[in-house]
């Protein structure tokens, strides 16, 4: 299976190509060639992991069985603290798909768990000596479980851009106090676009690369441009599919919903590709949070970021420039030179259109911070079970789409985060006294009315110590990274 630029058909690499290159240098994303259907019939009974061994070498054709099966074996260990890694829970008509069982507490632990093994092998089938640079904009989760993924690997660096104020105060601490001296964490006066954007621009910046080059590194993205963080995303879909046959819950060809909290339009990716291998989906159900770009997109046809955007309560969704959106649309159809167009609308009047009705097997909509709040206070009076901002975002709109259509098809809503990484909001919706509290008393109170244990990766936290203080503007990302690697001019 070869992989292709979005914006050029002419650029066709290996799969542990673009594993290793993250985005290819026209600035498109890679894309797999063709998506091969899966008979369901041979994966109904596997469990966690041979069915992400169906998957994923199906995607990453040129890596032996052998270090799949040990990268596989490795990533889906007992760092997740839920046997059954990514658990189906049901409440009422809706089943959700907990993703947040890893050890950074967010669904972003199920790729990036396995991400590092993908990396390694890409760089030996390559046989490529540099050290890798791992590159990495976070709305706050993604940084973490790439720290977590990368700190002390052989063979690769990390660096973590975050928006100083833009993510949750625990999100920040996990981040600030990761251990390994080949990680690097910089919060950034800016939001998550900028830093994002501001990634992008290094990677494909050719005299960066060639210093790079000089100093014996080479970067990739552990962002979700890299395919190698889609694929794995995947498996839990299918997972939860095949577990509702089992469980009788579904028959046979039995067509599903499935719900997505989005930002970056990667998780929901996965699904559609899933869909694309033959799981029966009826609609893919997009969430948006208050930076509401992607479901005007959906209902419209017409993408617009020309808006403030907005800090809510769902802070891993605060996204402008949704980047897999460009991954969707080359499959719609707009390839090559007409997608680069579409792109370069984009980035220079912030503005683009396509026809709506190439968007069908997608509903969308959106949710305001305070129906996140009455939806986490319903579920938990309702079913006494605890949701987090996110995963409330996924349910509030599942339930405008159940209103608007009255379809009865039953739906998995990814549930992407555990409600202890956004305490605060959590707690106050479930009518905890938040006034005058520290973060970690809030989480306290919080465990002792749900008698729900807190994760052990937040609890720790408290008694962590700092380990990276840098900040910058924007515009200093490249210094900060020269100044990590000792390369370049690096008097900052
Ligand atoms: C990253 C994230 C999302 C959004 O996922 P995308 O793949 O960026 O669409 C939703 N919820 C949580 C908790 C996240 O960390």
């Amino acid at each position: 299976m070869r992989y292709i630029s979005t914006r050029d058909n002419n650029t066709s690499v290996t799969p542990s190509q673009a594993i290793l290159q993250g985005i290819s240098k026209d600035g498109g994303l890679f894309v797999p060639e063709e998506i091969e259907k899966i008979d369901l019939k041979n994966l109904v009974n596997m469990d966690y992991k041979s069915l992400a061994y169906e998957i994923i070498s199906r995607f990453f054709t040129d890596f032996n069985e052998e270090s799949l099966l040990e990268a596989i074996d490795n990533a889906y260990d007992e760092k997740f603290i839920n046997q059954e890694i990514a658990p189906l829970v049901e409440l009422g008509d809706i089943y959700l798909l907990e993703l947040f069982h890893g050890p950074t507490l967010a669904f972003k632990d199920m790729a990036l768990s396995i991400l590092p093994y993908l990396l390694i092998e890409s760089k030996r089938i390559n046989n490529m000596e540099e050290e890798i640079i791992i590159l990495t904009a976070t709305s706050g989760d993604t940084g973490k479980a790439a720290l977590e993924g990368f700190a002390h690997v052989k063979g690769t660096k990390i660096v973590v851009f975050y928006p100083e104020e833009g993510v949750s105060k625990i999100q920040k601490l996990q981040m600030d106090t990761q251990e390994g001296d080949n990680t690097f964490v910089v919060g950034i006066n800016g939001n998550f676009d900028d830093a994002q954007n501001g990634v992008k621009e290094i990677l494909n910046d050719d005299s960066f690369r060639e210093l790079l080059k000089d100093n014996h590194y080479r970067f990739s993205s552990a962002n979700s441009i890299n395919i190698g963080r889609l694929v794995p995303q995947i498996i839990y879909y299918f997972n939860s599919y095949l577990k509702l046959l089992r469980d009788g819950k579904i028959t046979k060809d039995e067509k599903i919903n499935i719900a997505v909290p989005t930002g970056n339009f990667g998780n929901i990716l996965a699904a559609y590709y899933g869909g694309k291998m033959g799981l029966p989906i009826n609609k893919l159900i997009c969430a948006s949070n208050e930076n509401n770009v992607i479901s005007d997109f959906i209902q419209t046809g017409l993408y617009d970021r020309r808006r403030e955007l907005s800090l809510t309560t769902s802070p891993s969704m605060d996204i402008l420039v949704s980047s897999n959106l460009e991954r969707l649309l080359y499959h719609l159809g707009y390839k090559d030179k007409e997608l680069k167009r579409l792109m370069r609308d984009l980035t220079h009047n912030g503005i683009y259109e396509i026809d709506k009705n190439k968007l069908d097997e997608f509903y969308s909509s959106y949710s305001t911070d305070d129906e996140v709040e009455s939806t986490i206070e319903k579920i938990f009076k309702d079913y006494d079970y605890l949701v987090d901002t996110h995963t409330a975002v996924g349910i509030n709109v599942y339930e405008k789409y159940k209103k608007e259509t009255g379809d009865k098809t039953k739906t998995v809503i990814a549930s992407t985060a555990s409600p202890f990484k956004f305490g605060n909001t959590v707690a106050k919706a479930i009518g905890i006294n938040i006034e005058n509290k520290s973060d970690f008393e809030i989480i306290e109170d919080l465990s002792n009315k749900t008698n729900l244990t807190i994760p052990k990766g937040v609890r720790d936290l408290k008694d962590k110590k700092i380990t990276h203080k840098n900040k910058c503007e924007v515009d200093q990302m490249e210094e900060q990274i020269k100044r990590f690697l000792q390369i370049g001019d690096n008097d900052v």
